[in-house]
Formats: structure tokens, C-alpha cells, sequence
């Protein structure tokens, strides 16, 4: 039996080690900040890990093992505990974190009455071990209902964590066909059931350990690049974000065929409202109207703030005559909204320029017809919507009250 105290032995070594680095990764996932309660929950729960261990470890050496053997079992359930905690952070998901706890009570309770139960009874293993299996599935339901779970590894963790529970659902089976788990505590470790046990113990909680670093990794990489692609103050996309997003949904919306139109705003006289009322008001300008841009736009349009007082809203599916329509309406609604901080009868206005997406055009182009048009707003008096009426430069101006009926007027850039 020399050989199987020595496997279960080395398994646990393993396992401790394993454990100790896990925790170590998770603390440097979480220096790294973006999802940074979730990695420490995590590193946490391996943590607590180590401390299972520890106390499993050092069982043989208790004459009386029925507190060291509750500790062990209420220890690891703490870590399985952690770690749904840990997940649903990850997953913007409400732990039921007091249900958690209550269960981790009664359970090492019932697992400490047990002990009176002749040890190979069916009874006294299941209470060892569907709790674990019921954390599992806590896990489980914790992906499951998360709207994030597209992914292949989101996936894979469903189907590990539903197989884990599997596993230890059926270990007192196991445990009865592999002629029980030792005739003491201390002969556990010696039995082969110890050793099958925490083999498969080890690969379920490496496989879960090392989707959850893939996705914490996933999603602290995502979350950085996502903050690199949003500007700070209008919490809209910055220009390089729009360009990016703006140019996959122009070649998607070319694939199917359906038209695509720009929209370029810029605020009127914007230094004059910093000169008259402060940088801090100008501020909040850009903060309302970029409010009421998000406010605006649908869930496939693509609006970012592309300089200071510019922005950009990608119209897929919108043809030059929607994307105008479209414009005008934020033009006319924006130009009597009164914002917060400046005087009451203080009105901001924007110009707008619009130009349709042009087979053989790419996003520099439809940019900068749009722009010429912008420009013609300008030049025409402001608080208006010019559309780029064909890419040789011609500009057909909207109907908006200070602008009269509509024409063909020349671009003065092109
Ligand atoms: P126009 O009607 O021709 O657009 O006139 P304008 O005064 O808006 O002219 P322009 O577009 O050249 O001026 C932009 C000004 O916006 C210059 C700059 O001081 C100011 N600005 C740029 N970024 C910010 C910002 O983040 N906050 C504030 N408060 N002002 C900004
Ligand atoms: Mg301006
Ligand atoms: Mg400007």
C-alpha cells in the first residue's frame, strides 16, 4: 500500500502548488484592475484552497479526526464558495451569497453528525460530497444566467463545471466500488479510492482554475481595450475607437448590400462659450450633446467624439435622405434644449454634415464629403444639415429654418 500513500500524497503536493500559483495569478490579474473584485474573490477561493489542503494533509496526524475532518470538508466548501462569488463578478451576476453561507453552516454540521454513521455508509459520503456537487451547480447557474456566455470558453466552463458536479455526485459510488475510502480517516490517504478521488479532483479543479484565468484574462484584456477606445468625457467611442468600429460595421453593412450613411457634427461658436461662461461649462456641453447622442442613436449605429467639439454617428442600413432626416431631427431638438449651468435662455447649436456611402469609397472618403459638407453648414450661417450630394463635391443643403428651401449649393472646399 506503500505506493498508493505515496500517489494520494504527491496529488495533494501537486494540488498545493497548483493552488498557491492559481492565487498568485489571480492577485497579479487583479493589480491589473479591470476585473479586479472578481480576481480577488478568486484568489481568494485558492487561498482557502491551500488551507484545505494543509488541514488534509495533516489529518493522519489527529488521534480524533472528527473536528480536522469537518474543517477540511467546511474549508473546501468555503473555496468552492469564493469561487462562485468570484464568477459572479465576473459574470455581473448576484451571488446568492447568503443561501452560500447558511448552506456552508448546515452542511458542516450534518457532516460532523455523520461521523457517527458507520464510515463506509452510502449516507455519510453523499453528505460529503453533494454539497460540493450543489456548489457546482450553483456555479453552473451562475454562467448560465449570465447574458455573457457566448463564448467558446464561457461554454466550456458550463460543460466542465456540469461534468464536476457529475463527479462528485457519484464519488461515494465510486468510493463503494473501489472497496471504500480507507477504514480511518487516517488510512484515507492509503486507500485507492484517495488516490482515483484526487486525480479527478485535480483535473476538474484545474480545468475550471484555468478556464477561469482564460476568462478573467479575456475580459481584463477586452475591458482594456475597450477604455482605450472610449473618450473619458462624452463616454462615447474616441476617434480611433470610431474609425475601428465605424470601419467593421461599413464593410459588414457592404457585404449585405444595405446603404450606409455619415453623419459629422460640430458645436457652433464653441470657444465663444468657453470664453463666456468657462472651459467647465464648455465641458458640459459636450456632455449634453453627447448624451443626447447616445440617447438618440439605435443599437447598430456607431457614434463616437472624433475631436474636440466633433462627433460622428455611422448610420448602417441609412440611406443620404434618412441620414439628413436623421440629422435634422437632432439638430432641431438639440438646438432648443437648455443646459444645465448656462443661462436659461441660452441656446447651443451644432452644424451637421451628411454624406452616403459611395461604391469604392472607403471610411476616409464618406469622412471627408461629409466634412466638405459640414464645412458648407458652416460657411452657410450654422444650425444647419448639408448633405455631400455626389463624391464631385456638390452639396444639396436641408431644409432647416435658417437655411430656407433647399438647393444645390457648391461646396466652397471641394
Ligand atoms: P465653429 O462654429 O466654426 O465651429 O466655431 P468654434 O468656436 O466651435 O470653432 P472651433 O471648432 O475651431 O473651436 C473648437 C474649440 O473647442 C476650441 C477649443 O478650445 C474647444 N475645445 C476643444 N476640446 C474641448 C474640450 O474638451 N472642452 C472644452 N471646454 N473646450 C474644448
Ligand atoms: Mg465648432
Ligand atoms: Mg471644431
Amino acid at each position: 500500500m506503500r505506493t498508493e500513500m505515496t500517489s494520494a500524497t504527491f496529488i495533494l503536493a501537486i494540488n498545493l502548488f497548483a493552488a498557491a500559483l492559481l492565487a498568485a495569478s489571480f492577485l497579479t490579474l487583479a493589480a491589473l484592475g479591470a476585473r479586479r473584485s472578481a480576481a480577488h474573490w478568486l484568489a481568494f477561493s485558492y487561498v482557502i484552497g491551500v488551507g484545505y489542503l494543509l488541514i488534509e494533509a495533516s489529518i493522519p496526524a489527529f488521534t480524533e479526526p472528527r473536528l480536522p475532518v469537518t474543517a477540511a470538508f467546511a474549508v473546501f466548501l468555503a473555496a468552492t464558495i469564493a469561487l462562485n462569488i468570484g464568477l459572479a463578478h465576473n459574470y455581473d451576476v448576484a451571488a446568492p451569497r447568503l443561501a452560500m453561507l447558511l448552506f456552508l453552516i448546515v452542511a458542516s454540521l450534518v457532516v460532523y453528525l455523520v461521523q457517527d454513521m458507520p464510515r463506509q455508509a452510502l449516507g455519510r459520503m453523499m453528505a460529503y460530497q453533494l454539497p460540493y456537487a450543489a456548489m457546482q451547480l450553483v456555479a453552473l447557474g451562475i454562467v448560465w444566467s449570465s447574458k455573457r456566455r457566448q463564448s467558446v470558453l464561457d461554454r466550456l466552463l458550463l460543460i466542465v463545471l456540469g461534468l464536476s458536479a457529475l463527479q462528485f455526485a457519484s464519488k461515494p459510488f465510486l468510493a463503494h466500488a473501489l472497496g471504500g475510502w480507507g477504514a480511518n480517516p487516517q488510512s484515507y490517504l492509503q486507500s485507492n479510492y484517495a488516490m482515483v478521488s484526487q486525480t479527478m479532483g485535480t483535473i476538474f479543479a484545474l480545468a475550471v482554475a484555468l478556464l477561469l484565468l482564460g476568462i478573467l484574462m479575456r475580459d481584463t484584456l477586452a475591458e482594456a481595450a475597450l477604455k482605450s477606445e472610449v473618450d473619458a468625457l462624452s463616454r462615447l467611442l474616441n476617434r480611433g475607437g470610431f474609425q475601428a468600429r465605424a470601419g467593421i460595421a461599413l464593410r459588414s453593412a457592404r457585404k449585405q448590400g444595405v446603404p450606409v450613411s455619415l453623419v459629422l457634427a460640430d458645436l457652433d461658436h464653441f470657444k465663444a462659450i468657453n470664453d463666456n461662461f468657462g472651459h467647465a461649462s464648455g465641458d458640459r456641453v459636450i456632455e449634453v450633446f453627447a448624451g443626447f447622442l447616445r440617447d438618440t442613436v439605435a443599437r447598430n449605429h456607431v457614434v463616437g467624439r472624433i475631436g474636440g467639439e466633433e462627433f460622428a454617428i455611422l448610420l448602417p442600413g441609412t440611406n443620404l435622405t434618412s441620414a439628413r432626416l436623421f440629422a435634422e431631427g437632432i439638430r432641431s431638438a438639440f438646438s432648443a434644449l437648455p443646459i444645465d449651468g448656462l443661462p436659461k435662455d441660452h441656446r447651443c447649436t451644432a452644424s451637421f454634415g451628411v454624406s452616403e456611402f459611395q461604391p469604392e469609397e472607403g471610411l476616409a472618403d464618406l469622412m471627408r464629403r461629409a466634412d466638405d459638407a459640414l464645412y458648407g453648414a458652416k460657411k452657410a450661417g450654422r444650425d444647419q444639415v448639408k448633405v455631400s450630394g455626389s463624391p464631385l463635391g456638390l452639396v444639396k443643403s436641408s431644409t432647416s429654418p435658417s437655411n430656407g428651401p433647399s438647393g444645390l449649393n457648391f461646396n466652397g472646399k471641394g
